[in-house]
């Protein structure tokens, strides 16, 4: 509900005056209040709280806007003290759902330097927000539902000194999942994600060379095919090259293992 929408003067400072701000004071509709912030559930009511807040809004025009509204802590049986839910913004965040959506939805189409300076935010509260956007993707989209053809492989960062296992969804050319570490522990907890009978409906199964992965996909997707990724596939086609034609020094990319070579 709003109760009034005011402008507010801009402060003079030494930077020379800021645009007007647009400040809606509002208020939950009588049956969207007390509400729990966690669960929505509605409690009774525990305190002020830290008395009126504002919620950044998307601009008006070229006006900034904010929703500035009372934000009562309610006593919640599950989840204890909390602030109260507000209909127009995620639980502890600073904007509104649109604009949070608006972040989120750009954060995927634009660069990093592009939602800073359009937004008006930093890099960091971008972080925040798509963090909070997922979540509530997360819980009604499951990413695992129907997977029966994925890649696996290892992307490096910190110059070769850290990896990443990352799985990807050929179907739709997501990534599903990534994880800190590359070895046979790593990839098992994808495998335990997804549990043993999405597990067994996987068809095929694409990677590297690496026996860490086979034997992970050996004993967890009984039923599927393990390919070699195209990648590799030329990788290894011009290592054979190498051997086969007797250079010396192979070309850049080519590893030089001579059982490698062998085997193809
Ligand atoms: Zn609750």
């Amino acid at each position: 509900m709003i109760e009034l929408v005011e402008a507010e003067e801009p402060d003079t400072g030494e930077d020379g005056p800021e645009d007007v701000l647009i400040v809606v004071h509002a208020r939950p509709a009588k049956g969207r209040r007390q509400r729990c912030g966690i669960c929505q559930r509605r409690c009774a009511r525990y305190d002020n709280g830290e008395g009126r807040r504002r919620w950044r809004a998307l601009d008006l025009g070229t006006l900034q806007a904010v929703i500035e509204a009372d934000a009562p802590r309610v006593s919640c049986p599950e989840h204890g003290v909390t602030v109260a839910a507000v209909p127009w913004a995620r639980h502890g965040a600073g904007h509104t759902l649109p604009f949070d959506d608006q972040v989120a939805w750009l954060a995927t189409h634009c660069s990093k330097t592009a939602i800073t300076q359009l937004m008006r935010i930093g890099w960091r509260t971008v972080g925040n927000i798509c963090t909070r956007a997922w979540a509530e993707v997360e819980e009604r989209v499951d990413l695992l539902a129907g997977l029966r053809r994925i890649g696996i492989d290892e992307i490096s960062y910190k110059r070769h000194h850290k990896y990443l296992t990352i799985v990807v969804d050929h179907a739709s050319g997501r990534l599903l999942w990534a994880e800190a570490g590359r070895d046979k522990a790593t990839l098992r907890k994808f495998f335990d994600l997804l549990g043993e009978e999405r597990s067994k409906k996987i068809t095929h199964v694409s990677a590297d060379a690496a026996g860490w992965i086979a034997t992970v996909v050996a004993e967890r997707c009984p039923n599927a095919v393990r390919v070699m990724d195209p990648f590799h596939v030329v990788q290894v086609r011009r290592e054979a090259l190498c051997y086969r034609e007797g250079w010396k020094d192979p070309p850049p990319g080519c590893r030089s293992s001579s059982v490698k070579l062998t085997a193809v």
